[in-house]
């Protein structure tokens, strides 16, 4: 059975964020089903999924809370269009999200994806100073950021992996330092670079996109929620929209429900997506604040509206999967209770740090994040650890030299034990 699969997905499938000619030698994992943290394949093994399938299931797989809501959704509406027509589910779960983000948030932008959720951001951003009277075309984001992979998110993204290629099609962005670590005096050194930034050229920016605290993809780069408290004051000095993308840290990731809340700030847009459905389906949104709604309310005539669509916008089945999501954070302890299991990782990591291969671990909420020291790129040391530690029954996919772990909140502490052990020895090995 595994074999045939393999076989077959070779001959028709082109996988993301990989080359394909590493499948030569490193097999392909066909997953038969998944249930809680473990995936299982079709001979027998199963494994923790230690990364939530790409940071999105939260509640881990086949949720009973979550299937039994889609498959009631199923059966009374699969999609419709939602210009001119709205449904229930996308009703209530703008609602619930306006009452649990940030004050000040009160509309809500449909997308489906992250990446898409972004591009709306910067275009939502640009058009409001445009329908002011103001040409900004310019964008500025953070240095090591990851705000996604299609062209104008990819823009204000700087991974290099994944962004030099493409640099001649790109729209106009330009860095700021990140806070080198996650020390207030570091946030603060970082402020006064962002203040340099938007005195010389803030006239011409029309937003700051950030991960706030955390950058994902950027190597798990954390940082104090300072910088964000500054950050928010600086950017309204100077006119400029501040972009939350909370794509990967929302959703109680970083230890509150949103990493906006440790610095106390409202951004004038969210991104929002990944755990936003618990993993289930593709679903993202914008939340943005009535002061930028009004921006694009006027006459049809005027030409103000904001012309932003995607076929699969508020899909109820996922909007349906959003509310589940939320249902559960309110039923059950999970934000008290991930700080406990967070708590109990921390009180493990030092082993970690007294391996000679290790250069910092560090961790925010439920990530916890192990950087190794010494390898050139061309070695793989992810891989190798990548590998290993799935014959171990544990999927971790490190970035770079980058290993972490972003388990599913229901992981138990027998399981967290299992997750770290599995890591250890992988590290101690390579
Ligand atoms: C994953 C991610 C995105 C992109 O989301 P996709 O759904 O993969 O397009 C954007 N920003 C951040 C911070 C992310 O982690």
């Amino acid at each position: 059975m595994n074999q045939s699969i393999i076989d077959k997905d070779l001959d028709y499938i082109w996988h993301p964020c990989t080359q394909m000619k590493d499948h030569e030698t490193l097999p392909l994992v066909p997953i038969k089903s998944g249930k809680g943290i473990y995936l299982y394949d079709f001979e027998g093994n199963k494994y923790i999924d230690a990364i939530s399938s790409w940071w999105v299931n939260i509640f881990g797989h086949s949720n009973p809370k979550i299937n039994d809501r889609v498959k009631e959704q199923l059966d009374t509406l699969e999609h419709v269009i939602l210009a001119g027509f709205t449904h229930t589910p996308a009703v209530e779960l703008a609602e619930r999200l306006v009452n649990i983000t940030p004050e000040g948030l009160n509309k809500v932008f449909f997308a489906d994806n992250g990446s898409s959720a972004v591009e709306v951001s910067l275009k939502m951003s640009y058009h409001y100073h445009l329908n002011n009277g103001e040409n900004r075309s310019l964008f500025l984001s953070l240095s090591n950021s990851y705000h996604g992979e299609t062209l104008g998110a990819l823009s204000v993204g700087d991974v290099k992996l994944y962004k030099e290629t493409y640099k001649p099609l790109l729209i106009s962005c330009i860095q700021t330092p990140v806070p080198k670590d996650k020390r207030i005096d570091s946030a603060k050194i970082a402020l006064v670079e962002l203040e340099e930034i938007l005195e010389d050229r803030g006239s011409e920016i029309s937003a700051f996109i950030v991960e706030p605290l955390i950058q994902g993809a950027g190597g798990m780069h954390m940082y104090h929620p300072y910088y964000l408290t500054g950050a928010r004051e600086l950017t309204k000095k100077y006119g400029i929209h501040l972009i939350a993308d909370e794509i990967m840290t929302g959703f109680g990731r970083t230890g509150t429900m949103f990493g906006c809340e440790q610095a106390d700030i409202t951004p004038d847009m969210m991104c929002l997506s990944k755990g936003l459905t618990g993993g289930y389906l593709p679903l993202s949104v914008v939340m943005t604040t009535n002061n930028i709604y009004k921006a694009f309310y006027c006459d049809y005539n005027e030409h103000k509206a904001f012309l932003h669509s995607h076929s699969y916008t508020g899909n109820p089945l996922a909007c349906s999967a959003g509310l589940a999501t939320l249902d559960i954070f309110e039923q059950e302890n999970i934000l008290e209770d991930n700080k406990k299991k967070s708590d109990y990782i921390l009180s493990k990591l030092d082993k970690f740090r007294e391996l000679e291969n290790v250069k910092e671990v560090r961790q925010t909420g439920m990530i916890t994040a192990i950087e190794l020291k010494g390898y050139k790129p061309e070695e793989r040391i992810g891989l190798k650890i990548y590998t290993y530690s799935l014959s171990q029954g544990v999927l971790l996919r490190p970035l770079g030299s980058v290993i972490y772990f972003m388990p599913p909140y229901i992981i138990t502490y027998e399981e967290i034990d299992k997750m770290m052990k599995v890591a250890y020895n992988g590290i101690k090995r390579v």
